[in-house]
């Protein structure tokens, strides 16, 4: 339902995670069941995650309670669950490939049936009873072919059919989020030395007011210095830039 990215210095900081945070408290009027974030590491070879059902006070809770280690980028998520009840483990972030790659989403995957057979058959064990899962596999397998995050993005987002925005981290690339949008929205936030990706504008406002509009079936890819984006063809697009006119 609401949607945060973000990537910065190479050095590991806590301002990931707070990022992530602040964007979920400011996407709290939306609407939501549950809640999550991903971090993301050098050297650190797996995602790190926490989820939970409820309110963002219960995430909170269970990071005061297991605190995260400090990361260069994070992706958060406040879930409506559409697939699957309302429970931590249906809860975003769905991590893939030996829990290396987390992946959020917005939306519904409606041929999520089918692939899940497809990816069952591959020997994808599945943990939740999510739609969202079965992308985060699919672009697992996806990244095991292309080798690219970006890549495998464009080729599992042409797969996926319905309404989704969908952010990725892996603990290969800890310099880099990686989100795609169709039917659904997202934008991107201009920093210095980072940047953020939101389900809206409200995601990252509390940082910056400097944003791309991301049109319809596009990808972004975000690292601390640069921001590029492609169509689901794969070529190069120039967003629109804007600045937020807003109070935060
Ligand atoms: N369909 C997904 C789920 O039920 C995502 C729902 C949302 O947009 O929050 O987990």
């Amino acid at each position: 339902c609401g949607i945060v990215g973000y990537v910065g210095s190479q050095v590991p900081s806590s301002r990931p995670l707070e990022v992530a945070l602040n964007g979920l408290k400011r996407l709290e009027y939306r609407g939501y069941d549950s809640a999550g974030v991903a971090l993301v590491a050098p050297g650190v070879d797996r995602v790190v995650s926490a989820k939970k059902a409820g309110k963002l006070l219960n995430l909170t809770a269970e990071l005061e309670a297991h605190p995260l280690a400090d990361a260069t980028a994070s992706i958060g998520h406040t879930r409506w669950a559409t697939h699957g009840a309302p429970n931590d483990l249906n809860a975003h972030p769905h991590l893939a490939d030996g829990g290396r790659l987390a992946v959020i989403h917005n939306g519904i995957v409606e041929n999520f049936a089918a692939l899940r057979v497809e990816l069952a058959a591959d020997g994808v064990t599945f943990l939740s009873e999510t739609d969202t899962e079965v992308a985060a596999h699919l672009l697992a397998k996806e990244l095991a072919e292309a080798g690219d995050l970006t890549e495998a993005m464009r080729r599992t987002a042409v797969r996926l059919e319905g309404t989704f925005t969908l952010l990725a981290v892996h603990a290969d690339r800890p310099d880099t989020v990686v989100g795609a949008r169709h039917d659904s929205p997202l934008v991107v936030g201009l920093g210095e030395g980072e940047n953020f990706l939101g389900s809206d504008v409200a995601a990252f406002i509390a940082f910056t007011r400097e944003a791309l509009e991301l049109g319809q079936d596009q990808i972004a890819t975000i690292t601390p210095d640069a921001v590029s984006v492609i169509d689901f063809e794969g070529a190069v697009v120039e967003p629109r830039r804007f600045t937020v006119d807003w109070d935060a």
